[in-house]
């Protein structure tokens, strides 16, 4: 494996020669393979490169960016289907615990927090904890569930949570 550099980074390639006239450079999921002919000079490779190298590094940063998005993207059926049994559980767990149920739970693509109480005793989950630790989950029903008790983030409030979590800033940093 070879590198390109730029702008400081450390560009890995891997180098194929073939029976062409042209040197190609590919960008496929996150990794760059160069083209070139069998009997190209070495120093003419780098030279290419090295012109590319801007155009390599920003089309790299794009396909890792797609590759990123693809992961935070692939939740499946059966991630739903465990994320559901574990907020029913909990959800459960905590009303005999805390002595108060929601009226409604869902599980939801919430856009901005992980999970919301309204002031109607509503619950909503973030859908994307279905990729997350068990603990984690836990934490955020618990969270939303104290809120039935205090509708804001006061000293009372993280006390409750505490005492019922006393790991909940070790859980709370799964969610990251
Ligand atoms: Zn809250």
């Amino acid at each position: 494996m070879q590198n390109i550099e730029y702008d400081g980074h450390i560009i890995p390639y891997t180098l194929y020669k073939s029976k062409i006239k042209n040197m190609y450079i590919y960008i496929k999921e996150g990794k760059v393979l160069v083209k070139v002919p069998s009997r190209v000079n070495e120093n003419k490779v780098q030279d290419f490169l090295n012109k590319k190298s801007e155009w390599i590094y920003k089309n790299l940063e794009k396909s890792k960016e797609k590759i990123r998005k693809e992961k935070e993207e692939r939740i499946e059926q059966k991630d739903i289907e465990r994320l559901q049994k574990i907020v029913e559980e909990n959800i459960y767990k905590y009303s005999k615990i805390l002595g108060k149920s929601p009226k409604k739970v869902r599980i939801r693509d919430l856009k901005y927090a992980w999970g919301s109480c309204s002031s109607n005793k509503n619950i909503s989950i973030n859908l994307k904890l279905a990729l997350k630790d068990e603990r984690a989950i836990e934490y955020v029903v618990l969270h939303e569930m104290c809120h039935l008790i205090h509708m804001n983030h006061s000293k009372s409030f993280w006390d409750l949570v505490e005492k019922n979590m006393p790991k909940y800033k070790e859980y709370k940093k799964l969610l990251a």
